[in-house]
C-alpha cells in the first residue's frame, strides 16, 4: 500500500516533468531502490495525527481555562514565546509551502509521499504553535503581529532569510537542508530542550506543542538521513555536491540557533540546564555518531563544525548582549540580569562568562540601577548571507569581532564569518537579491516616500519601525516598568489578595 505507486511519463521526458530536480546536478540511477524508513499509509497517518491533536488541544484548553498565564512565575518568560512565534512559527509555515512544492517536484514515489506528509506536518506545527501561544496573546504584548514582523523586522531577517533560502533551493537540496541538517542536528535544541525549559517555567501549553512537533521530527530525521545515504551511494560524483550542502546548511542552522541559545540562557527565567550543555549532548555527541556513520559513504563533518563547537560557550551571551543594545528596535523585551542570574551563568560557564561577559552585564546593571539604560547607538552591520549583525567573535579569540569584508564581482560585501562568505560565493546572484534592513535605513528611506524622507527632522529610525509595526517601548525594549511588567504585577497582586495572602 505504500510502494509501487509510481508512474512514467508517456513522452518519457522526465526532465520536463520534474524540471527543478534536474537543475541540481545529482545523478540518481534508480529511484526504485529508495525506501524511506517509517513509511505509513495515509489512513494511519491521519488517525495518528488526529489522536495527537486531540490530546494536545485538550491540554491547551485546560491551560487557558485555568488562567495558565498566571502560573508562569515571571512575566519575562513570555519573551521566549515572542521569539518562537516571531521567528520559528512562520518558518514552519514557509517549510509547509516548501514541502508542498517538493511533493510535486520530487521524483521517486516513496520520497514524493514522504514530502507530502512533511508538508502537512509543518502546517500542523504552525497551527498548533499558534494555538498554544494564542492564549498569551490575550495578556501580553509582542505577539499580535508575528507574521508581519517575520517579513519586515530587521532582527528576524536571519529566520526569514533561512526560510527563503530553503524555498528557493532545488528539491534534493531542500531535503538535505531541512530533513537532514536542521531536523537531525538542531530540532531537539528547540522542540525538546527549550520546551522542557518552558514546562519548568509553568507553561504546559507551549511545552506540549513542542513535544508534539518533535514526535513528527523523528520521522523527518529518519527520512532525511535515509535519503542522504541513498544519494551518496548512487554515484561518487554526488559526494562533492552533497558535502557542499551539508557545509552550507549546518552553518545556516547554527547561526539560526543563536535565537534559541539566547532564549535558553537568558529569556527562560527558571533555569535547569544551559545552552552549552545541550549543544555538547545533542549536537557534539549525537553529531559525532552521525558523521562517523556517514564517513563510510565518503561524507565528512561540516566545514564549520569546529568553529560552531568553539562558539558554544559564547553564543548565548553575545546574542543577548547584542540584542540588549538594540532592544528599543525589537518586539521582545530584554533586561540587565540580576545578580543571582549572573551567578547561575557564572557556574554554567566558569571560564568564558567570568572572563568576557560578567563585567559587561555588571556594567549594564549599574547603568540600569542609575536609571540610564545602556544602548548601542550604531546601526548594525549585517552579514550578507545570514543577516545577523556582525557581533559574534572569531573562533578561539573571544575579544576579536568576526567581520569579513570582501569584494565580489567588483562589489563590496560584508559577512559575519568565512563560512557565510563561502555560502554567498556559491551563488552571489541569489544572495544579492535579499534586502538588507540596514541598507534601507542608511539610504534614508525606511518605508517613507522620497519626499517625506527629504523633510527636515525626518526620523528614519521611527519610520522604519513604524513600517515594521513595532511599537517602541510597548512590544519590546527594557522590561522593567513595561506594560507586560506592570500588568503581571497587578494580576499577581490581585490573585494574592483574592487568596487572602495580603
Ligand atoms: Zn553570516
Amino acid at each position: 500500500m505504500v510502494s509501487g505507486l509510481s508512474w512514467d511519463s508517456v513522452q518519457r521526458n522526465l526532465a520536463g516533468v520534474f524540471p527543478y530536480r534536474f537543475d541540481e546536478g545529482l545523478r540518481v540511477h534508480s529511484w526504485e531502490a529508495f525506501r524511506p524508513p517509517l513509511q505509513t499509509t495515509l489512513g494511519d497517518y491521519w488517525s495518528l495525527q488526529n489522536e495527537k491533536d486531540r490530546r494536545l488541544y485538550s491540554l491547551i484548553e485546560a491551560f487557558a481555562q485555568n488562567n495558565g498565564q498566571l502560573g508562569i512565575g515571571d512575566a519575562r518568560y513570555v519573551n521566549v514565546l515572542k521569539i518562537i512565534l516571531q521567528a520559528f512559527t512562520p518558518l514552519k509555515y514557509s517549510l509547509h509551502r516548501s514541502f508542498a512544492h517538493l511533493g510535486r517536484q520530487m521524483p521517486g514515489d516513496a520520497a514524493r509521499i514522504a514530502c507530502q506528509l512533511q508538508s502537512l506536518d509543518n502546517l500542523r506545527h504552525f497551527q498548533t504553535q499558534t494555538h498554544a501561544l494564542s492564549h498569551f496573546n490575550k495578556y501580553f504584548m509582542g505577539l499580535d503581529q508575528a507574521p508581519h514582523w517575520f517579513d519586515h523586522a530587521w532582527y528576524l531577517a536571519p529566520a526569514k532569510s533561512f526560510a527563503d533560502d530553503v524555498f528557493s533551493a532545488g528539491p534534493l537540496e531542500t531535503l538535505v537542508a531541512v530533513s537532514f541538517s536542521f531536523e537531525c542536528l538542531f530540532s531537539n535544541l528547540l522542540n525538546v530542550c527549550l520546551m522542557s525549559g518552558a514546562a519548568r517555567n509553568g507553561d504546559a501549553s507551549s511545552a506540549n506543542a513542542g513535544l508534539s512537533c518533535q514526535s513528527d521530527a523523528t520521522r523527518h530525521m529518519a527520512f532525511g538521513l535515509a535519503l542522504l545515504k541513498f544519494l551518496a551511494a548512487q554515484d561518487p560524483a554526488n559526494l562533492p555536491i552533497l558535502q557542499g550542502w551539508i557545509d552550507k546548511w549546518f552553518w545556516r542552522g547554527f547561526r539560526l540557533m543563536s535565537f534559541v541559545a539566547m532564549a535558553q540562557d537568558y529569556l527562560l527565567t527558571l533555569h535547569s540546564s544551559s545552552w552549552q550543555s545541550h549543544w555538547t549532548q545533542y549536537v557534539e555527541g549525537a553529531g559525532a555518531a552521525l558523521f562517523a556513520d556517514l564517513a563510510d559513504l565518503g561524507l565528512r563533518r561540516p566545514a564549520g563544525w569546529d568553529d560552531a563547537c568553539d562558539a558554544k560557550s559564547h553564543l548565548s551571551h553575545q546574542t543577548f548582549s547584542g540584542f540588549y543594545g538594540h532592544t528599543s528596535n525589537t518586539a521582545f523585551h530584554t533586561w540587565a540580569p540580576a545578580d543571582e542570574e549572573l551567578d547561575w551563568l557564572h557556574a554554567e560557564y566558569p571560564e568564558s562568562f567570568r572572563r568576557y561577559y560578567r563585567p559587561r552585564f555588571e556594567y549594564y546593571r549599574e547603568q540600569h540601577v542609575a536609571g540610564t539604560h545602556w544602548r548601542n547607538p550604531a546601526t548594525p552591520l549585517l552579514c550578507r548571507t545570514c543577516h545577523f549583525p556582525t557581533w559574534f567573535t572569531q573562533p578561539g579569540q573571544a575579544r576579536r569581532v568576526s567581520a569579513v569584508e570582501a569584494t565580489i564581482d567588483g562589489r563590496p560585501e560584508h559577512f559575519c564569518s568565512d563560512h557565510c562568505r563561502n555560502i554567498f560565493e556559491t551563488n552571489p546572484a541569489k544572495y544579492r537579491q535579499s534586502r538588507l534592513a540596514t541598507d534601507a535605513v542608511l539610504a534614508g528611506a525606511g518605508s517613507a516616500s522620497v519626499y517625506e524622507a527629504a523633510q527636515l527632522g525626518f526620523d528614519v529610525f521611527a519610520a522604519t519601525l513604524a513600517a515594521a509595526k513595532i511599537r517602541p517601548g510597548v512590544d519590546g525594549g527594557e522590561f522593567t516598568d513595561s506594560a507586560d511588567d506592570r500588568h503581571f504585577r497587578d494580576w499577581a497582586g490581585g490573585r494574592a489578595a483574592r487568596e487572602g495572602r495580603v
